[in-house]
């Protein structure tokens, strides 16, 4: 090998380096904005939209019209991921059920759900806040465990301990 032909390969490889980095950086813009993106393992990640409404016995889907969840859902992606994460948790409530006796038991917390509203919020199912912002339950999971661990866990009284969603938006501006 020649030092041209060093050279040469020497560039591929910077090419190659830099097309991961802009594919990682417009996979990551893409999944951001809930468009289609590729994982590293090459699962495509379809388009994000509002799934079908539940059927529950709060009758959420009476309260939620397809155009108005996918208004939210638009809303929503609109949203940096970090703002995504803080609309998602100032619209989850984790709340203390019984007193503990196993600590760390995830048992004793229950979680309400909020969608936005013309009155502010409205509280729906799980399954209809899943299905509107077409998250996983994973996704909840490690929200509700950040809150917890934050202390914005609200007493049986409705009352934060801590944090409010408009103590969060101050500090976030
Ligand atoms: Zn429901």
């Amino acid at each position: 090998m020649d030092g041209h032909c060093i050279d040469d390969l020497a560039k591929d490889t910077l090419d190659v380096a830099k097309r991961k980095v802009n594919l990682f950086k417009l996979n990551r813009t893409a999944k951001e904005k809930g468009l289609q993106y590729i994982r590293k393992d090459g699962t495509v990640v379809p388009t994000r939209s509002v799934k079908p409404p539940c059927k529950c016995n709060m009758e959420c889907f009476s309260k939620y019209t397809e155009a108005v969840r996918k208004e939210i859902l638009t809303n929503f992606l609109r949203l940096k991921s970090s703002g995504q994460n803080q609309f998602l948790a100032t619209h989850m409530f984790v709340k203390q059920t019984a007193r503990i006796r196993v600590v760390n038991s995830r048992r004793t917390y229950s979680r309400v759900y909020k969608l936005p509203s013309h009155n502010g919020t409205t509280t729906v199912c799980k399954v209809m806040f899943m299905d509107t912002f077409d998250i996983k339950d994973r996704k909840l999971r490690c929200l509700a465990d950040k809150i917890i661990q934050g202390n914005g866990v609200a007493r049986d009284d409705g009352r934060a301990n801590n944090t409010s969603p408009k103590e969060v938006k101050r500090g976030h501006h």
